[in-house]
């Protein structure tokens, strides 16, 4: 057995980011200023969208995005029930009705053909997911939505591509920095877009709904002149955040190198035992960003939740991404959810496990997890 944990994830903070994030506290600007602009700048360069607005969190751009497209009461919004709740949260505190669809039982991706059956006259909007760094089937998807809006939870997706393109670039996208996901801020979100109109929209309510950002290149701060165009939220990200992020995207390429590479070893390890299944890949051309290793615990002898306590024993962490929103005890009691509706998701929810998958792993670690893993189910 191993003698440290180890943990699921780690965050890759290297000695650049260390000097990147002190530069800021030198600067004398820590609330957003240049290294906000600089990182919405890396993120368009990296998904190719026109514009990008940096914020304090996905969630929050999920928040922002559904205030500036009116979404509220009698309103309906579809998105994968295998997705992290704060999403569908919001779309339930602005009051409108989140419809799950069903996702692929292997690779664990939003069904564009589900997506096509939940459409109503009332839906507005799409949030498809890209699951575990996996590109979600975008042209079946905008096929299926026909003139509703599709905006891309990408939070995964850092470094994901579909058919070429990065996630995002064929519309509008939310990505997450927080400290788990491949490029980190600590905590801190980015909406991109090729929407000039939403873009300026997010970027007023994410501060008080101002007619400018807190800072203005030209003016070195906010001119005397903003005021209130609506009453907005306070959604920006800091410059201490905000500058870990353009370090660390540099070196994206690497990080999920290093991931891909820990990622291909356990599937070599796992082919042999056939208790642990791990997801699998849809057949159209796209790049996985590997931001989870996730598997299927599908054993007589032991069920999914003892395998991660008995895997904690032996110093292994482990994750879950996600139980599923349906199901969750808010979503059961106020919406009459039950088991039964989504089969693809609930088998998922109750057998998935994220294993340790960080890009300061090394390899012995992963085979450590492994005869941990074989172990634990004999
Ligand atoms: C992490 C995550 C989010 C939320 O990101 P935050 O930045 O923590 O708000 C949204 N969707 C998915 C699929 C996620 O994994």
């Amino acid at each position: 057995m191993r003698k440290d944990f180890l943990p699921f994830t780690r965050p890759a903070v290297n000695e650049d980011d260390i000097q990147a994030v002190t530069d800021t506290l030198r600067s004398g600007w820590l609330a957003s200023g240049p290294a906000n602009a600089a990182l919405e700048e890396a993120m368009c360069k990296l998904t190719g969208n026109k514009y990008a607005v940096a914020v304090s969190s996905a969630t929050a751009a999920m928040h922002l995005l559904l205030e500036v497209l009116h979404i509220g009461p009698g309103d309906e919004v579809v998105t994968p029930s295998m997705t992290w709740v704060s999403m569908v949260n919001m779309i339930v505190l602005r009051g409108a009705t989140p419809v799950f669809a069903e996702i692929d039982r292997e690779t664990m991706l939003v069904q564009p053909e589900s997506i096509r059956e939940k459409i109503t006259p009332r839906t507005r909007l799409i949030v498809p997911v890209h699951f575990a760094g996996a590109a979600a089937d975008m042209d079946a998807i905008r096929e299926a939505a026909g003139n509703i809006m599709v905006v891309e939870d990408a939070a995964h997706a850092l470094g994901t591509y579909y058919k070429g393109r990065h996630a995002g670039n064929s519309g509008s996208a939310i990505f997450s920095f927080h400290a788990i996901k491949n490029v980190t801020t600590g905590e801190g979100g980015m909406f991109v877009t090729d929407d000039k109109e939403m873009a300026d929209a997010v970027r007023r309510w994410k501060f008080h709904g101002l007619g400018v950002d807190a800072f203005d290149r030209l003016n070195k701060g906010r001119s005397p002149q903003a005021e209130v165009i609506e009453p907005g939220y306070k959604y920006n990200l800091s410059d201490i955040c905000a500058s870990l992020g353009v370090s660390q995207l540099k070196r994206l390429e690497n990080i999920n190198a290093a991931r891909r590479e820990l990622a291909v070893r356990y599937l070599e390890l796992f082919r042999d035992i056939p208790e642990i299944r791990p997801l699998g890949m849809p057949d159209y051309d796209f790049v996985h960003a590997w931001h989870l290793f996730v598997v299927r615990v599908d054993s007589p002898k032991v069920d999914r939740n003892t395998f991660m306590n008995e895997l904690k024993k032996l110093n292994i962490g482990t994750g879950l991404h996600f139980r599923c929103a349906h199901l969750q005890k808010y979503y059961r009691e106020q919406m009459g959810y039950k088991p039964g509706l989504l089969p693809n998701t609930e088998y998922n929810s109750d057998h998935i496990c994220s294993l340790p998958l960080f890009p300061d792993m090394t390899e012995k670690d992963v085979e450590d997890v492994v005869e941990a893993i074989k172990e634990v189910i004999k």
